[in-house]
């Protein structure tokens, strides 16, 4: 099996199967319970908490754990819009949002706020002053994802956070770091964040777990309310063996982010060359983009006759955004992919074990494809 589906789901590593292992088995206690076996599992995710802290450059105390990116962008957006949206009614946001983020705020603008969609300029690229000149003093919230899952495009976060906090500090920050956490930097103070959302699964851990970073002093009403686990933010027991692998995952994935960056480029560059000797092939992806996500155009075969072919032969791959199970989602239209070339958008996402073996069965592949499919 050639496996290009890492923006989907990762295949979890061992030690987060290990991690997980042993929460089921020798360490299954509630870390609420007040006895050995419950204080020896709250030990068990104090630390995986540490260490996404520590990543993070944040303190143990501002990580939150949720059943994954999907509950901790609705914890976001809905906790903070409760918290600190009575006369503040403005939401600015990007505009190729992941559903879990686009979907809350349409959910939110049906409850009487006003949603600001940034979109990317005609070259795919967003331009920072965009979003500054969005906000204003009615602004409680501005959200945007770091790496787009559909086509790798990197936003610009950074430079607008610092510079929307310069002019209105009250503006709480938000960012979903899902397809950029472990592979580029993720800081929070150095992005100017109030809050983040992860994912488990897309960094080798087990699906059904994420995070929400929380900057000290940002207040959000809970969306879940209940036994007030983690700090009665997020009521429910934690699942133990899945923060366990998470923890794990980012342990192990840490100190290599900068090495396995500079590997998965050069197997972009490597497909990226496979590729121009395909005629009609595309690239939607910008060159700067993260080399993780790269967005093709298949020649005009639509995408779902082309990812069942290549699943024929043992190599997945996606269309558009796994998430919404084929269904195109806007997204790639906002970043200038539209008709035929939309229609036959293959997503290929690698990891640092994906190999310039595996490519070029791929690009072999998709060649054998295109002269063969119908439409
Ligand atoms: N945000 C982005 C950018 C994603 O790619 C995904 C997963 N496709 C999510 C949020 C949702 O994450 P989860 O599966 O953990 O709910």
């Amino acid at each position: 099996m050639i496996y290009l589906d890492n923006a989907a789901t990762t295949k979890p590593c061992p030690e987060a199967v290990s991690a997980a292992l042993e929460a089921m088995t020798d360490n299954f206690g509630n870390p609420s319970s007040l006895h050995r076996a419950g204080l020896n599992a709250q030990l068990a995710m104090d630390k995986a908490r540490r260490t996404i802290a520590d990543s993070l450059g944040a303190a143990p105390d501002n990580v939150i754990f949720t059943s994954g990116a999907t509950e901790s962008n609705n914890l976001a957006l809905r906790g903070a819009t409760a918290a600190y949206g009575k006369k503040r009614r403005k939401i600015v946001a990007s505009a190729v949002e992941h559903a879990s983020v686009d979907e809350t705020l349409a959910d939110l603008e049906s409850k009487g706020f006003e949603v600001v969609r940034v979109s990317p300029r005609e070259d795919g690229r967003f331009c920072p002053e965009d979003f500054i000149n969005a906000c204003d003093e009615n602004t409680v919230l501005l959200t945007m994802m770091y790496v787009n899952n559909e086509t790798g495009y990197v936003l610009p976060v950074k430079e607008v956070f610092t510079a929307v906090k310069r002019r209105f500090k009250d503006i709480v920050t938000h960012t979903d770091c899902v397809q950029a956490y472990m592979k580029l930097p993720v800081k929070a103070n150095q992005l100017g964040a109030d809050l983040i959302s992860l994912s488990g699964h897309k960094i080798h851990g087990v699906k059904g777990v994420g995070a929400l970073y929380i900057k000290k002093g940002i207040r959000l009403i809970p969306v879940v309310t209940g036994g007030k686990q983690e700090k009665g933010i997020r009521s429910g027991t934690e699942s133990v063996p899945l923060i366990c692998a998470f923890g794990a995952a980012v342990g192990k994935l840490s100190p290599t982010i900068k090495e396995r960056y500079e590997r998965v480029s050069e197997l972009k560059a490597r497909l990226a060359e496979l590729l121009s000797a395909i005629e009609g092939v595309e690239i939607n992806s910008p060159e700067d983009g993260s080399p993780y996500v790269v967005n093709i155009s298949a020649a005009g075969k639509r995408s779902e006759i082309m990812l069942h072919y290549l699943e024929g032969r043992e190599i997945y791959v996606s269309s558009g955004s796994a998430c919404s199970k084929g269904q195109q989602s806007g997204v790639p239209a906002q970043f200038g992919i539209t008709g035929k070339r939309a229609d036959s958008a293959l997503r290929i996402s690698m990891t640092a074990d994906t190999t310039e073996a595996e490519i070029e069965v791929f690009a072999a592949a998709l060649a054998e494809g295109i002269a063969s499919v119908r439409g």
